[in-house]
């Protein structure tokens, strides 16, 4: 999306703006292109909790070589968008009535994190004379330090230990009502090095090769999970994708593994297709500090609050100005950036420089595509919802 489009946009309202605007276009490009620089042995799935919308999933339904979910609730989204579409359930708490339904939906790969998930699994498949295929999700005891969010290389509820993964595949092979197809290893949130995130694939390569090797297994796949980051702090500074997958066509070149390799990215599909606009309604200064106040806040945009950072943001500055009184603003100056919220969190930047703002002006939060609206309390203090808007050729609302 350009700044053209997001004017556009303004121009037509009359209320204060709220509004999610989403780029379908510019999303079809990315995945396109981020699919070509993988090599072939590579799929790359869309975890969609990131941004589960209707329109992004039917985006990337032709672009990405399946979905993952990490819930029933999931899986019939995706399932609504099309019937066969390829589809990897994972996450700690299913249920069995999740499983049940996981089978169901014909599924395709089912991530196994525990041995009491691992029994319930097969023994709910053998009632229905089905075979799940699973794959056993791996907390590993090492991974490397850079990332914002960890699930794994430390105590966690998520996967199975290091230790703990022969007992399992051997539980495995003895249960009929599944079939081992590889393993699943989703570390890391939010890595923004392309060279730290190869040292770590080529440590889930030596894992998933020792226990091959152990016992005697060819595996199908090694899902090495999302977790590739999106830089908020320097939007013009980000993961060197094209550096990553050469970085990865040689590893796989000299490894030469068996199996094929899954990834399952969310936020690095869709953070830069989506814009938060937010439309400064007061300008004020209290104790020496200057702040404005936006229709809209955390409520519709958690992830700054969620993150304890400062959101990227652009100035969209307007003219109009209807009262017949002074508007009021700040020129060259810090500024902190609040929502209508009554609570002190609801900040979405603090003290970040603006030459010019004012109240009327619009500010649109960017890379807010992915674990924006999806992840945030839309109802509390029970403001109107914004407008969530997908542009493509045509304007669509939802
Ligand atoms: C959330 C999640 C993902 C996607 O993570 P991103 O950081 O958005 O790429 C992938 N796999 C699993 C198991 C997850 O829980």
């Amino acid at each position: 999306m350009n700044l053209q489009q997001l004017h556009n946009y303004l121009e037509g309202q009359t209320e204060p703006v709220c509004a999610y605007l989403y780029d379908l276009a510019h999303l079809r490009r990315r995945v396109d292109t981020l699919r070509r620089n993988l090599p072939s042995q590579c799929k790359l799935f869309y975890a969609i909790k990131a941004n589960s919308d209707a329109p992004i999933l039917e985006s990337l339904l032709q672009r990405s070589d399946g979905f993952e979910v990490a819930s029933l609730g999931e899986i019939q989204r995706v399932r609504a968008v099309d019937s066969a579409v390829p589809v990897i359930f994972g996450g700690p708490g299913k249920t069995d009535a999740e499983l049940e339904g996981a089978l169901e939906h014909r599924v395709t790969l089912i991530h196994v994190e525990s041995e009491h998930q691992l029994r319930r699994l097969d023994w709910i498949a053998r009632q229905r004379n089905q075979v799940a295929n699973i794959l056993l999700r791996v907390n590993p005891a090492y991974v490397p330090q850079q990332a914002t969010l960890r699930m794994g290389g430390q105590a966690s509820q998520f996967g199975i230990e290091e230790a703990r993964i022969p007992a399992l595949i051997e539980l495995a092979l003895s249960l009929p009502g599944v079939r081992l197809k590889g393993l699943h290893i989703h570390a890391i949130s939010n890595n923004l090095d392309a060279l730290t995130h190869l040292a770590l694939l080529e440590h889930y390569f030596d894992l998933a090769e020792a226990w091959q090797r152990r016992y005697g297994l060819a595996f199908d796949w090694l899902n090495v999970g999302g977790g590739i980051g999106v830089n908020y702090a320097e939007p013009l500074a980000q993961f060197d994708w094209e550096g990553f997958c050469a970085g990865l066509s040689a590893l796989i070149a000299a490894r030469q593994p068996g199996f094929g390799i899954i990834f399952e990215c969310g936020r690095f599909l869709t953070a830069d297709c989506g814009y938060y606009l937010a439309e400064v309604t007061d300008v004020k200064s209290n104790y020496g500090k200057h702040f404005a106040i936006l229709r809209g806040g955390s409520h519709h945009f958690r992830l700054p609050v969620s993150w304890q950072h400062n959101h990227p943001f652009v100035i969209l500055p307007r003219d109009a100005w209807p009262y017949p009184f002074s508007r009021p603003g700040v020129h060259h100056a810090q500024i902190t950036l609040c929502g209508e919220l009554c609570t002190p969190k609801d900040v979405l930047a603090r003290d970040a420089h603006v030459d010019d703002l004012r109240a009327g002006d619009c500010v649109a939060f960017l890379l807010a595509g992915a674990y924006g609206w999806h992840i945030s309390h839309h109802d509390f203090l029970s403001h109107p919802h914004p407008d969530r808007v997908y542009l493509d050729n045509c304007i669509e609302r939802i």
